[in-house]
């Protein structure tokens, strides 16, 4: 390797300082003390490309941190001239924590963060130059979805056909691999959306533009562009960064790729650390070919490998190696530890969902017992709905618990939603429930709308079920807006009268389809429609452990007041793929079962690619612990109110038998499913004849009645002036109730709500 290029850098440097010159001679540095001699190589080889390619826990994470420090200890850079990439926010607040530690210093206004953050940071000052201003706000999920349908409408697309979120994943695809509207050709439309996709990209860009705003994808985008269009400005990087350091660089995806690739052309210090067997962003747009590839792509690369992983037992490890080696496509490494014997991985079989969550409970309590922090410990599930069986029990037996990367089971948008169904038809009178679902799924009713139920509701002194029940009688609605509100009505009435006739688990099912909640997410092709689906079931199973509806939905709400009492030990719940680059002491992977993990969509749409990543997902769950891993599986699942049996995950036949320990009841894996629920399918067939029929009753002839105050008596009679702000002016002609007849002087004759009109003077 050459020298490299000099840095130019530090005006303030003391040439007779030159670190190459005078560290050697030092004091051996502190940081540099305990690394083994290729992490030593890493940190210290600054000049020239280098990749660390090795396994998990090896110290890549270290190795770029002190990387670091070395740089700024040896004056070979200001913080400043330093990019440090990281994958996740956590890890960035870990990097600058532990830099800040070993420097005595804070880190603020270093360049060093996610990709999103730091291209964010990058684009506030150049706007201007893909026509934006600085203050561009960056849209969520929701907002692009609401974007994309607008669009799907202007063009007069079925959105139906094409869901909108079909057409943002296209989108968001192509801003993966850095490809810009511009890039495309009409042989990339595809035929998704008819074979217009290329001009919704461009109309979506355009419409963002707009509203001065991004999406994530173009945070790297433009960014991207900019680099690549405006000599000017990558030669102002050039000059700004002398060392870039990237961790996880197997899950870059192209755009990152070419991102770096444009940064690091001006000093060529660019040093990347990962792990070909810790890819598993792959369904997101990560190219594991972009760390396979890197020695053509920064020639003179030094490329340095590290076998002794300092994180796990040897039956950790040799577990997690045996399982890898079923992979195909991997480079194939080498680990070993010092750390040795340990225990071996327990593998155990359980009857359902709910005892494989006693049995994690329990045994984190045995570990407690032992003097081990719940702080050590973590359950890492495969799919979202799993936390739920694990928050209930650990709610239950009061053990502190947090879940990392998402909202816990119960605060999650589409269990919300359900509930709020349920709450409205337990308790008519709770208006956050109510305004939460009276549009969702869409029913054309708008905002306006809710406005004008909460002015009459507070008028009246009623919640807004009732309110609404009083203005579809009256001509103050728009008729389409009047009739999906009635329709909803009558669908609350009956859905009340059906809570006494059959179990609620079964009346959840019954609410979530009739209401369109359902079909709205079948509807939806985004990334997390099945996993909000898979959620939705496993609440109607959850609802089974409970007699009534009432007593779930109270269990709910002792449920989400829990987290306040707790202190900072807990356990943590989360995803495997958030887990990425942690470690735990003690690691529960819970629900290694077929068709779950490995997932069988993973399967079903990418095959043997899929499958293998899903095993890369098992191989990081494994090398997230210190001390032990805990694998189990359950026998049977309810999902949907069916019980169904399932096979342990052929990951668990792959873990090498010298490292895991069997512990399960041996008639477990034999048994068979257990008897259908008590519920039979064809309840729901008779149930789904008789509504067929029509609503039995209509609004007037509702069988509850909301606990409010007694209607008060209209202030109005007949013959009075009055003044309704959207009718005008007009006389009443006839009075019921709170509801007024009125001849309006241009909108003729007109059904309003008393509380809506104005006592006029006459004349
Ligand atoms: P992953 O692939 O999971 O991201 P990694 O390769 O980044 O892992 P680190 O997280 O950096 O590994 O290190 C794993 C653990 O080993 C950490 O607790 C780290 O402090 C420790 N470690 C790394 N190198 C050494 C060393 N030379 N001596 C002692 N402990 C070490
Ligand atoms: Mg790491």
């Amino acid at each position: 390797m050459s020298a490299g290029p000099t840095p130019q850098a530090d005006p303030k440097a003391d040439p007779q300082a030159d670190p190459r010159a005078t560290a050697p001679a030092r004091r051996e540095a502190v940081y540099l003390a305990g690394l083994n001699p290729p992490q030593r190589q890493a940190v210290e080889a600054l000049d020239g490309p280098v990749l660390v390619l090795s396994g998990a826990g090896t110290g890549k994470t270290r190795v770029l941190t002190t990387r670091l420090v070395h740089l700024l200890a040896t004056k070979r850079a200001w913080p400043s001239q330093i990019l440090a990439v990281t994958f996740t926010n956590k890890a960035a607040r870990e990097m600058r924590e532990r830099v800040a530690a070993m420097l005595g210093r804070p880190t603020e206004g270093w360049w060093l963060g996610t990709f999103h953050a730091l291209a964010a940071r990058m684009l506030r000052r150049h706007a201007e130059m893909v026509g934006l201003t600085p203050s561009f706000t960056i849209l969520d999920t929701d907002d692009q979805i609401r974007l994309v349908k607008q669009l799907l409408e202007s063009e007069s697309l079925d959105a139906k056909r094409w869901p909108a979120r079909l057409v943002l994943s296209v989108i968001e695809r192509w801003k993966d691999r850095g490809l810009a509207p511009s890039d495309l050709g009409p042989d990339d439309a595809g035929d998704i959306a008819g074979g217009r996709m290329i001009q919704l990209y461009l109309a979506y860009q355009e419409r963002l533009r707009s509203l001065n705003a991004c999406d994530f994808g173009d945070l790297l985008l433009h960014t991207l562009k900019l680099l690549q269009r405006e000599p000017e400005v990558l030669a102002g990087y050039h000059k700004q960064f002398h060392y870039l350091l990237v961790d996880e660089y197997q899950d870059t995806n192209v755009a990152q790729y070419l991102w770096l690739r444009l940064l690091a052309q001006g000093h060529h210090n660019i040093c990347c650390v990962g792990d070909d067997d810790q890819s598993i962003y792959g369904w997101r747009g990560a190219e594991v070919g972009n760390i396979l590839r890197f020695d053509q792509d920064f020639p003179g690369a030094k490329i340095i490998r590290m076998e002794q992983n300092y994180r796990s037992t040897q039956h950790i490890l040799g577990a997690a190696s045996g399982l890898i080696a079923h992979n195909r496509g991997r480079l194939g490494k080498t680990l070993f530890t010092d750390k040795d014997g340990g225990e071996r991985v327990l593998v155990r079989t359980l009857w359902d969902g709910e005892e494989e969550a006693r049995w994690v409970a329990d045994e984190a309590e045995a570990l407690q017992g032992k003097g081990i922090s719940l702080q050590a410990m973590a359950v890492l599930v495969r799919a979202g709905f799993q936390m739920r069986a694990f928050e209930e029990r650990f709610i239950h037996l009061g053990l502190p618990y947090r879940v990392v990367g998402g909202p816990r089971f119960y605060e999650r948008q589409e269990i919300r939603d359900a509930l709020a169904y349920l709450r409205v038809i337990a308790q008519p009178a709770d208006d956050l429930a109510f305004e939460r679902i009276v549009n969702t799924p869409r029913r054309g009713i708008g905002n306006a709308t809710i406005q004008l139920l909460a002015r009459a509701g507070r008028a009246a002194g009623i919640p807004l079920t009732e309110a609404a029940l009083r203005l579809v009688a009256t001509d103050e609605l728009k008729p389409k807006t009047r009739t999906s509100l009635r329709r909803l009505m009558e669908d609350f009435d009956r859905w009340r009268a059906m809570v006494e006739q059959m179990p609620h688990p079964e009346l959840a099912g019954v609410v979530l389809d009739e209401s369109g909640y359902t079909a709205m997410w079948q509807a939806d092709k985004g990334p997390e429609a099945q996993g909000r689906l898979d959620n939705l079931k496993e609440l109607v199973a959850a609802m089974e452990e409970f007699e009534t509806l009432g007593g779930f939905l109270e269990h709910v709400s002792l449920v989400m007041e829990n987290d306040a009492a707790v202190g900072d030990d807990k356990l943590t719940l989360m995803t495997l793929h958030a887990a990425k680059g942690l470690e735990f002491g003690h690691v529960f992977l819970p629900g290694w079962e077929e068709g779950l993990f490995p997932h069988q969509r993973a399967m079903d749409e990418n095959g043997i690619a899929g499958l293998e990543e899903e095993r890369r997902l098992a191989y990081v769950g494994l090398t997230r612990a210190r001390d032990r891993a805990y694998v189990s599986s359950a026998a049977n699942r309810l999902v949907h109110g069916q019980w169904q049996s399932a096979l342990p995950s052929r990951f668990v036949g792959e873990l090498p038998d010298a490292h895991t320990d069997h512990d399960s009841d041996p008639g477990l894996a034999a048994a068979a499913a257990v008897a259908e629920p008590a519920y039979a399918p064809a309840f729901r067939a008779s149930y789904a004849a008789v509504s067929r029929r029509g609503p039995a009753r209509t609004i007037e002839g509702a069988a509850w009645e909301v606990a409010s105050r007694p209607r008060p008596q209209s202030a109005f009679s007949v013959g009075d002036r009055v003044f309704h702000q959207k009718f005008g002016y007009g006389e009443v002609r006839g009075v019921d109730d709170d509801k007024l007849v009125i001849d309006f002087e241009h909108a003729g004759q007109k059904r309003v709500m008393d509380s809506f009109v104005q006592p006029a003077g006459r004349g």
